[in-house]
């Protein structure tokens, strides 16, 4: 059994605050200590159920945040960033590369949505992105993505609303809230100690739900995104099939997830260039 955890920061124990996930900080520092006692709880936890390999994927920031030196020695992990599925690379190999489940931790709820740090992809110009009319977070368009290549989400950690999140995109999957909800900026926390001890025996738990099955296909899929300005919107446009539908929002269709979350990686890529620094 092979499992794939796509690491995330800003649902990580006793992250609540920007300069918590923000590379080169005193906060980061500290902070990355945390997140990376929750990964190696969930590669415990599932070597504890049985998994012969599991692998990270790194999926914050600038995807280099994890301390390797303090994880488990049997694990691997994808540091660094230029990947093509970004958040969920490793995803879309077969043969003996073949991943049976994926666990999304450190996860948040999406933009415009209550949670902490909640947002999608970048950290403030998106207000809101919807996939075929519904309102997603990273963990429901990258649930999709696994689906197409037959993998199930079998764990998911973050704050309250990050596992209520997935409820809707991964209802079979354990979940462990880390901490709860209050604002976007403050949660009540519980202890790395104790989120461990959740963490790993949620994934001893989850990792009999590690079994590939059919691939999904549920396309087409039509994703709309809402930035704050109007000017990222034009910005975007710049992009092949992505549209104008309104002031600040744009859309495309993508005939696969594998294509949807490739384009949206796009977008984000050009939005991220066109913000100036004071006027957004
Ligand atoms: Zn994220």
């Amino acid at each position: 059994m092979r499992i794939l955890i796509s690491a995330d920061m800003e649902g990580a124990t006793g992250v609540t605050w920007p300069a918590d996930v923000l590379p080169g900080t005193a906060q980061w520092e500290r902070c990355r200590s945390m997140f990376t006692s929750d990964v190696n709880a969930a590669v415990l936890g599932f070597f504890d159920g049985g998994a012969d390999e599991v692998l990270i994927n790194e999926a914050h920031w600038t995807m280099r945040n994890l301390l390797l030196e303090r994880l488990d020695e049997r694990v691997q992990m994808l540091t660094g960033r230029h990947k093509a599925l970004s958040m969920v690379e490793g995803v879309q190999h077969g043969g003996d590369r073949a991943v049976d489940g994926v666990a999304f931790v450190g996860y948040h709820a999406g933009a415009g949505m209550e949670g902490v740090l909640a947002h999608t992809y970048l950290a403030n110009q998106i207000t809101g992105v919807w996939l075929n009319g519904v309102r997603a977070s990273e963990g429901l368009l990258n649930a999709h993505v696994v689906a197409e290549f037959g993998v199930p989400v079998v764990l998911v950690t973050g704050d309250d609303l990050a596992c209520e999140d997935a409820l809707g995109y991964a209802p079979g999957a354990l979940k462990v809230a880390v901490k709860d909800h209050v604002s976007r900026y403050a949660a009540v926390c519980r202890t790395p100690a104790r989120t461990a001890a959740d963490i790993r025996a949620a994934a001893r738990e989850a990792a009999p739900l590690a079994v590939r099955h059919e691939p999904v296909a549920g396309g087409p899929f039509t994703v709309e995104v809402e930035f704050d300005a109007e000017h990222l919107s034009a910005a975007v446009t710049v992009v092949p099939g992505v549209r104008r539908v309104a002031e600040r929002k744009v859309a495309y269709t993508s005939g696969t997830m594998y294509e949807g979350i490739r384009t949206f990686k796009a977008v984000t890529t050009v939005a991220s260039a066109a913000v100036e620094e004071q006027y957004g």
